[in-house]
């Protein structure tokens, strides 16, 4: 589905791919099945926006993206204005206004075993095509069986290939399920987020969200609170249960994919089509993006 939350097909999307210091040809962008990254999900990676040719917050995806490596004890091998120039390179090279960048870092092939000592560290940054808004679609959330780990079980707040093995399992029975995405608690049974997107409800004009602590502190979730502040829409970070999503007159999803994106219907509850706050923060989030970072 392309576009959607839920992904965006890659086959003749594909732009630019740098890998490991230079620009290379899509079919030569290869690793190792051997791959210590592979075998053992030690990969970590961002996923970034290009908006007629700006980079939306560069400098937070690059500072996740080093965050990341290191809490999984990768040191990257790439400085941060060589990421800054990899990235510009790929822009002018894939000639395209709207793009998605996919930055990703692994360890190679040099042992297999469990023990990531001696193994080099690879870094790649693929460009894919975004494609032209289509017609806006209806969400519909379920709730996954699976939970977020709790921070003692796996590096929760990097984004780590580990911690969407979960993800990509709710999603496949949510589709399964007829939804269209689906919202995971945390080991504790609040509402963490949904498989690729941050969560927001709406109650009495008051935004509320859940404590980024079990979850991906998403750079849309940033940005749309401070757009709130900015609108004196009260904010709220605190613990949600099932009942605040489901008793919320708005609910919306924040990703870089999914930018602000409308939930219609949680499990049972319908939410009315009339989404006053969502609305007002999804134009002030499309502006932005249009308006922030310097064209390439
Ligand atoms: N949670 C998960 C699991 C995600 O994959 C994403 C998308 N990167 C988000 C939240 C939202 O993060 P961001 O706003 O930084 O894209």
């Amino acid at each position: 589905m392309a576009g959607t939350v839920s992904g965006l097909a890659t086959r003749g999307r594909v732009g630019a791919i740098w890998m490991d210091g230079g620009l290379v040809a899509s079919e030569q962008a290869q690793l190792s099945v051997l791959s210590f990254g592979l075998q053992n999900a030690s990969c970590v990676f961002e996923g970034i926006r290009v908006y007629d040719g700006r980079p939306f917050a560069l400098d937070a995806h690059l500072s996740r993206f080093f965050a990341s490596a290191e809490s999984l004890g990768m040191n990257l091998p790439v400085s941060r204005p060589a990421m800054v120039a990899a990235i510009d390179l790929i822009i002018g090279a894939s000639a395209h206004p709207d793009l998605y960048l996919r930055p990703v870092a692994w360890r190679g092939d040099e042992v297999i075993g469990i023990d990531p000592a001696g193994t080099t560290i690879h870094v790649a940054v693929a460009a894919l095509r975004w494609p032209a808004a289509g017609p806006a679609r209806a969400l519909r959330l379920g709730l996954s069986r699976w939970a977020r780990p709790a921070p003692h079980m796996a590096p929760v707040t990097a984004k780590a290939s580990a911690n969407y093995v979960v993800g990509a399992l709710a999603l496949a029975d949510a589709a399964r399920d007829g939804f269209d995405d689906a919202l995971l608690l945390d080991h504790r049974g609040y509402v963490a987020e949904a498989t690729g997107a941050n969560v927001f409800v709406v109650r009495d004009g008051r935004l509320r969200t859940p404590i980024a602590d079990t979850f991906l502190d998403g750079i849309t979730r940033r940005t749309v609170i401070e757009l709130a502040d900015k609108a004196a829409i009260p904010v709220e970070v605190a613990r949600l249960t099932v009942a605040d999503a489901t008793d919320a007159d708005e609910m919306f999803l924040t990703g870089t994919a999914a930018e602000v994106q409308p939930v219609d219907a949680f499990l049972d509850r319908v939410f009315a089509t009339d989404r006053p706050v969502t609305s007002a923060l999804a134009e002030a989030y499309g502006r932005l993006v249009r308006a922030a970072g310097e064209p390439r």
